[in-house]
């Protein structure tokens, strides 16, 4: 592996230079081959799994690996923490992939940091293999994301509310600065630490822009805002529900990161919620792109000092721009929905018919997922088609012939939507399963078996079909926890 290691350059302020804590008992479970290739890795490493384990649990330090743990701080459920971190999880160094790209290779759940605080800095079974299938499923969803190289089993231990395996999970990142990196210096009033981060952070995810432009804070701030808005649209397309969307867990680079909780939604409901300690819904499915804004603010403060030492000066250059967040993401989130239907521009009559389309799926309590690819087969089957009639009414009628307005052999209408709406999403009770039987069997056949079909979500493979039914109680009970 190549390391080259530029976020170190930064200073000691940003990090804890920290080796990872051996375990027992290394042993691989999953190992993604087509990202190890991307990443350039050598055909003889990737063939010596116990290498790969010595290397992945962090027992052994590739060469050119510098483990560091990194520094953030966050807004958690609204209330501030100037000091979180890294508290269980080593960033090995960055790899320039086959494609350019730097991509950071980070291990979590490889013990104890500066920043553990009450933690044991590690991490369980389910947990990691649920990051590493979800993660999976949301980049061949085509949704922006960090992804996942490895699974390890330590071969310990961990105490959680019972007993469980531990495992080491291994991120492969655009890179980990969030929007809690930045609050962490401007918290602390550390000017050129932060100043510092941005020149790093716009060299590394906006190389276009100038950094002597006298602008740059404001146009950082509406590229990062830009790629938030498009995380939103890619979110609310497939139903995907983040559970713990803190300012810690808010990627600059527009990444989803951090699959604790997250959840996939089944009936349409924007309040829909499933992590057990989001008791206000503050995170719920519709609310996501709301608190995305609140987030970019949270960034937008911690940049103040850098636009004008006259804060209030400083708030009238930026306000604006994180106001005009709701605009922005209105516009895409229509555009998007309306392809969604069929409908190539999102004109006002197209977004007043999706929108009547989402009342109807929660009044009638409509799977999100399933009545899209209902709709999208009915342009070809009549059964289907009269199906939906009967359940939505003139609505299907009207949606009918606005589509055959446009073109009336519907073959493009068809095309988009099938390229809007996943045939297969990890559904809830399909994750559970799968999770339970590799934890109880010990064999990930289950876990391969279900990447094979995440990985195809808009082609059908062998499998697919046995992972496209809705839960039995439509997942009224389902909860999920943060992964620690
Ligand atoms: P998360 O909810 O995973 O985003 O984590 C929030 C904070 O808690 C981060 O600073 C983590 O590093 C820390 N953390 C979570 N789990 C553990 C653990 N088991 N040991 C130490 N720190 C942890
Ligand atoms: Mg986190």
């Amino acid at each position: 592996m190549n390391f080259d290691n530029s976020y170190m350059q930064l200073g000691e302020s940003f990090y804890q230079q920290i080796r990872p804590t051996p375990v027992s008992q290394p042993k691989l479970l999953l190992w993604n081959q087509p990202l190890a290739d991307t990443l350039g890795m050598a055909e003889s490493v990737q063939q010596d799994n116990h290498l790969l384990a010595q290397y992945f649990s962090g027992n052994k330090l590739p060469e050119g690996a510098e483990s560091i743990a990194l520094a953030y701080a966050g807004h958690q459920f609204g209330h501030f923490n100037p000091q979180l971190g890294d508290g269980r999880a080593h960033l090995l160094g960055e790899i320039i992939d086959t494609q350019n790209v730097r991509r950071d290779i980070q291990l979590k759940g490889s013990g104890p940091t500066h920043f553990s605080r009450q933690g044991d800095g590690r991490c369980a079974l389910a947990p990691a293999l649920r990051e590493y299938i979800m993660s999976e499923a949301m980049h061949a969803l085509g949704v922006p994301t960090t992804r996942s190289l490895a699974v390890v089993a330590s071969g310990e231990t961990v105490y959680r509310e019972r007993p469980q395996p531990g495992a080491i999970v291994t991120r492969v990142a655009s890179s980990h600065i969030r929007v809690g990196t930045f609050q962490y210096f401007a918290a602390r009033n550390n000017m050129s630490a932060l100043e510092a981060l941005v020149d790093y952070s716009i060299q590394r995810h906006f190389a276009h822009t100038d950094l002597r432009d006298e602008n740059k804070i404001l146009r950082f701030m509406q590229q990062v805002m830009q790629r938030q808005i498009n995380l939103m649209v890619e979110w609310m397309r497939i139903g995907f529900i983040h559970g713990v969307m803190n300012t810690d867990n808010t990627a600059i680079s527009g990444e989803t990161i951090d699959f604790g909780p997250c959840a996939m939604l089944g009936v349409y409901h924007p309040g829909t919620v499933y992590s057990s300690i989001d008791r206000q819904g503050r995170y719920a499915f519709g609310n996501q792109p709301l608190i995305a804004q609140w987030n970019m603010a949270r960034l937008a403060e911690a940049l103040l000092p850098l636009i004008d030492r006259d804060q209030q000066k400083a708030l009238k250059q930026i306000e604006p721009l994180v106001h005009d967040f709701s605009h922005q993401f209105e516009q895409a989130y229509f555009a998007m929905l309306s392809k969604k239907a069929g409908l190539t521009d999102a004109n006002a009559e197209s977004i007043e018919m999706v929108q009547h389309l989402l009342t109807a799926m929660q009044t009638l309590e409509l799977d999100y997922t399933q009545t899209f690819n209902r709709l999208t087969d009915s342009l070809k089957d009549e059964s289907i088609a009269s199906a939906l009639q009967q359940q939505l009414g003139d609505w299907y009628q009207q949606w009918r012939t606005k589509l055959e307005q446009t073109d009336d052999n519907l073959e493009h209408q068809s095309l988009l939507m099938r390229q809007y709406n996943p045939l297969v999403i990890p559904r809830n009770h399909h994750m559970e399963a799968v999770l339970s039987e590799c934890i109880d069997t010990g064999s990930m056949q289950a876990a391969e078996q279900f990447l094979q079909v995440l990985r195809s979500p808009y082609s059908p493979t062998q499998y697919t079909a046995q992972y496209q039914d809705l839960p039995a109680d439509n997942d009224r009970y389902y909860q999920t926890f943060c992964g620690t």
